[in-house]
């Protein structure tokens, strides 16, 4: 599922409601829909304009100025690109055991699950399966809140 537990949104959600850039009558992170450019901490940083109740609900969604964070963070998201397009030149490859490492990272962080390697294969490629489906939800969700964002995301 792309989406985070009930208390990890509420957690996402008080810290945004005690920030400053938060709009209260939009719910917003910056101005509603267009955001803002701010300067945070000497840094030029582009608030979202998106409605955090539905942002805060996502797995892949971050707070602009790190005040809370991905779950399956901008690396993991890099790292499995990587590991997909090596995966994809040759399917028939078997999965190193620094890839199955990885892998299983990226699961746990993906589905806040445990995940116990094994050699069946079959049970590896149902959890590559499973990490695709994520992926490209988590994706299509971003894309539907925070288009610009996604787009980041992907260009990364
Ligand atoms: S996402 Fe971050 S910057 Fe935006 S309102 Fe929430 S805490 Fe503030």
């Amino acid at each position: 599922m792309p989406f985070v537990t009930n208390k990890i949104k509420t957690d996402r959600l008080s810290i945004c409601r005690t920030c400053s850039y938060y709009k209260r009558r939009t719910q917003s992170c910056g101005p509603l829909a267009v955001g803002s450019t701010v300067e945070h901490k000497g840094d030029k940083v582009k608030l979202c304009g998106c409605v955090m109740p539905i942002k805060a609900n996502l797995q892949i969604a971050d707070c602009p100025i790190g005040l809370w964070t991905a779950f399956f963070t901008d690396q993991d998201l890099q790292r499995y690109k990587d590991w997909k397009q090596r995966y994809d030149q040759d399917p028939r490859k078997i999965v190193d055991e620094q890839d199955q490492q990885q892998l299983v990272r990226m699961y746990e962080a993906a589905f806040d699950t445990k995940w116990t390697p094994t050699n069946c294969r079959s049970c590896w490629q149902s959890m590559i399966k499973a990490l695709n489906h994520f992926v490209s939800n988590s994706h299509k969700e971003l894309e539907r809140v925070d288009p610009e964002s996604a787009e980041k995301k992907v260009a990364r």
